[in-house]
């Protein structure tokens, strides 16, 4: 298998023929063996029976996904990648937003050697206030805490060669957080500027609350990113700055006392250094649980730490 593509329907019963019109015409052409994964996210209208009767006859391969409740765009993309055989993967949504002919624009610029290709709205057709000035907020946050700059983490339209997005599970909203986990596991990461359309039918799922789930999102991938295989370094690295901190307190307060005889049991410092202090100290302490803890997912998994792009042997022949 080539190709999959992963396409997340949660109530889209009216975009589902046009969608898979495009698609038809779009993936043919390219004379690649394919699937289209559908995953059903629990949709309460028509779309299941319209995705089930539609696309029978139209494909090499389809698998339709039925999830058993609604779970979310992330998850309902987690489920779509656990099953996808593809050495490429294409994300993409349902409702016409992206357009599917575009996956040509991403298969050829993985073709130029990059693992991971973003698809770039640079035309967003949403509501400005709600979605587009968040979302422009947030990238800017994301690239500028990841260090990886992309202008459209929200874009589901991205390709991804299967070693990149198998390593690692999704939560939350962490879609849209691939690209960094990627470039981390040394992914080499390009854009795109894609098509975006007005929604034509159905509603969007989604408002501003999907940008503060976003950000807060952002603390986990940052502390993933930095310090999962060394918590200790952050934890540890607090508790020091606090206990020092509590120490210069304690030690100006004894200077006061010797040289000035100023009561040290009286002044509100001595409170405050103390409860500094515990605090700095129960820092360091859960720095070693994040350790034990970090040694366990990765003892417990065989995970290794580090990700290897290849390996070439060479001998010498006798
Ligand atoms: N979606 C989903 N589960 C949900 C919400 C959305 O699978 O709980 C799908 C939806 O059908 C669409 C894609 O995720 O294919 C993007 O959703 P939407 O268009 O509502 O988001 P927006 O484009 O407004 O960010
Ligand atoms: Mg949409």
């Amino acid at each position: 298998m080539d190709l999959s593509l992963i396409i997340p329907v949660y109530n889209e019963e009216e975009n589902i023929p046009h969608l898979l019109d495009t698609l038809h015409q779009t993936i043919e052409p390219l004379h690649l063996p394919y699937e289209i994964i559908f995953v059903d996210d629990g949709s309460k209208d028509q779309s299941l029976k319209v995705l089930r009767e539609q696309s029978k006859e139209r494909f090499q391969n389809v698998k339709i996904i039925e999830l058993s409740r609604n779970f979310g765009q992330t998850t309902a993309l987690a489920a779509g990648i656990d099953h996808a055989k593809g050495d490429i993967i294409i994300l993409l949504d349902a409702d016409m937003q992206n357009d599917p002919a575009d996956i040509h624009l991403l298969l050829s610029k993985l073709d130029e050697g990059y693992d991971v290709v973003s698809g770039w709205r640079k035309d967003r057709k949403d509501k400005y206030f709600s979605r587009i000035l968040p979302s422009v907020i947030a990238n800017k946050l994301i690239s500028a805490v990841t260090g990886v700059i992309l202008h459209d983490y929200g874009c589901t339209l991205k390709a991804y060669r299967r070693e990149y997005l198998k390593t690692f599970h999704l939560y939350g909203e962490m879609h849209r957080f691939i690209p960094v986990y990627a470039e981390a596991s040394g992914a080499r990461v390009a854009e795109v500027v894609v098509h975006h359309h007005p929604r034509k039918y159905g509603k969007s799922k989604y408002g501003i609350d999907r940008t503060i789930k976003v950000i807060l999102d952002l603390f986990t991938v940052k502390f993933l990113m930095s310090y999962s295989a060394k918590p200790m370094r952050l934890f540890g690295g607090v508790g020091l700055v606090l206990m020092v901190l509590s120490f210069a307190v304690m030690l100006f307060l004894a200077i006061r006392r010797i040289f000035w005889s100023i009561s040290i049991l009286d002044s509100p410092f001595f409170q405050a250094s103390i409860t500094v202090f515990i605090l700095g100290f129960q820092s360091l302490l859960m720095g070693l649980i994040a350790e034990l803890l970090m040694r366990t997912y990765y003892e417990s998994q065989n995970k290794p730490t580090y990700s290897v792009r290849s390996i070439s042997e060479e001998s010498r022949k006798t």
